[in-house]
C-alpha cells in the first residue's frame, strides 16, 4: 500500500510528489498522459520565477527531471473509480488497482473550447486562452476577447493595458461578469463591446509559422456576418474541470472544495492545481497547491 497515489503530472502534481519524496512518503504518480496538462501546450511561460522566458514544454520537463532526480515513481493509468474510507483508499484504472493511505487529485481543468474553424489551427499562434499568460505578445495589437464572464472581463481589463483595441464580443446582451468588473471595463477607452454576436471562424496566414489576420463574426439577432481584423483572439467561455471519477464536494461546475490545506471533503484526499476552486489558475499557484497538499498527506499518514 502507498503512502500517497498523486493523480496528474501537471505543474500541481509534480510538485506534490517531489515534496512528498521529501517528506519521506512511499509515493506513486498517476499519469494520463505523457504531456503534462495545459502548461505543456503553452508556448512561452514568461511569469513563472527564475526563468524570464521558457517554453511551456521545457519548464515541464525540467519540473520532471527534477522530479525523476528526487526519486518520484511514475505510472501510466487512467482513472476509473476510487472506493474510499479512512484507512484505505483503492484506486481503479485501465493499468490495475492501487491501494493507498491517501490520494492528491491535481488532474487540471481545459479551456472550454468553441469548436470553431481556425481554433485549433491557430492555437499558440494568435489564439490564446490566458491573457496572464500570453497577453504580453500582443503589445500594440488588435485583439478580440469572446465571452462575458468574470474571467473574460477580467482578461479584457488586462489586456486593455498592453493591447492597443480590445473588442469583447458577447453572445447576448447583457454580461454575466460582476458589476464592479463590467463597470470598470465599460470605463475603459479601448474596449468596445459587441453584444447579442458570436465567432463563427478564426481566419490567419496560411504559411506554418502564419498568424491570426481576422475573424468572422455573426450577429445572432439579424444573422448578418462580418470580418474584422485582429491579430489576436482570447477565448473564455468557462473552463471544464477533469474531476468527473472523484466522489467529493465540489461546485456545479465540478471545481473540487478543498481549504487552505487543500482538504477535500473526504479525509485522505487532497486536490491541487487548476481542478481545485481557486481565484488564480497558474503554474506557480498550481505548485504552490501541490507543495501544501503533499504537507497535508504527510500529517495524516504521520498520525497513522
Ligand atoms: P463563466 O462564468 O461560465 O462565463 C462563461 C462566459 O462564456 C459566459 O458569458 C457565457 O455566456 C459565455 N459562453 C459560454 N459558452 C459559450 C459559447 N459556446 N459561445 C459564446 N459564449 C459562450 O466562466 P468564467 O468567466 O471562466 O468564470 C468561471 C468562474 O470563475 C465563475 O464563477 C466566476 O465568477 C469565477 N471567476 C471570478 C473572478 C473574479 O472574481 N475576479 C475572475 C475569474 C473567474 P452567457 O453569459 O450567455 O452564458
Amino acid at each position: 500500500m502507498y503512502d500517497l497515489v498523486i493523480i496528474g503530472n501537471g505543474p500541481a502534481g509534480i510538485s506534490a510528489g517531489i515534496y512528498a519524496v521529501r517528506y519521506g512518503l512511499d509515493t506513486l504518480v498517476l499519469e494520463k498522459d505523457v504531456i503534462s496538462g495545459q502548461i505543456a501546450s503553452t508556448e512561452i511561460v514568461e511569469n513563472y520565477p527564475g526563468f524570464s522566458s521558457i517554453g511551456g514544454m521545457e519548464l515541464m520537463d525540467k519540473f520532471k527531471e527534477h522530479a525523476e532526480k528526487v526519486g518520484v515513481i511514475t505510472k501510466d493509468g487512467e482513472i476509473l473509480s476510487i472506493k474510499s474510507d479512512v484507512n484505505k483508499k483503492i484506486i481503479s484504472t485501465d493499468e490495475g488497482e492501487f491501494e493507498t493511505k491517501t490520494i492528491i487529485v491535481a488532474t487540471g481543468a481545459n479551456p472550454r473550447h468553441l469548436g470553431i474553424p481556425g481554433e485549433k489551427e491557430f492555437a499558440g499562434r494568435g489564439v490564446s486562452y490566458c491573457a496572464t499568460c500570453d497577453g504580453p505578445f500582443f503589445r500594440g495589437k488588435n485583439i478580440v476577447v469572446i465571452g462575458g464572464g468574470d474571467t473574460a472581463i477580467t482578461d479584457a481589463l488586462i489586456l486593455s493595458k498592453i493591447a492597443s483595441k480590445v473588442y469583447v464580443v458577447h453572445r447576448r446582451d447583457k454580461l454575466r461578469a460582476s458589476q464592479i468588473l463590467q463597470d470598470r471595463a465599460f470605463s475603459k477607452d479601448n474596449i468596445e463591446f459587441i453584444f447579442d454576436t458570436v465567432l463563427e471562424e478564426i481566419v490567419g496566414s496560411d504559411d506554418v509559422n502564419g498568424s491570426v489576420k481576422k475573424v468572422v463574426l455573426k450577429n445572432v439577432k439579424s444573422g448578418d456576418s462580418k470580418e474584422m481584423a485582429v491579430d489576436g483572439v482570447f477565448i473564455y467561455v468557462g473552463i471544464v474541470p477533469n474531476t468527473d471519477f472523484v466522489n467529493v464536494d465540489k461546485t456545479e461546475a465540478g471545481f473540487i472544495i478543498t481549504n487552505d490545506k487543500m482538504e477535500t471533503s473526504v479525509e485522505g484526499i487532497y486536490a491541487a492545481g487548476d481542478c481545485r476552486v481557486t481565484p488564480l489558475r497558474q503554474v506557480v499557484t498550481a505548485v504552490s497547491d501541490g507543495a501544501i497538499a503533499a504537507a497535508s498527506a504527510h500529517e495524516f499518514v504521520s498520525r497513522g
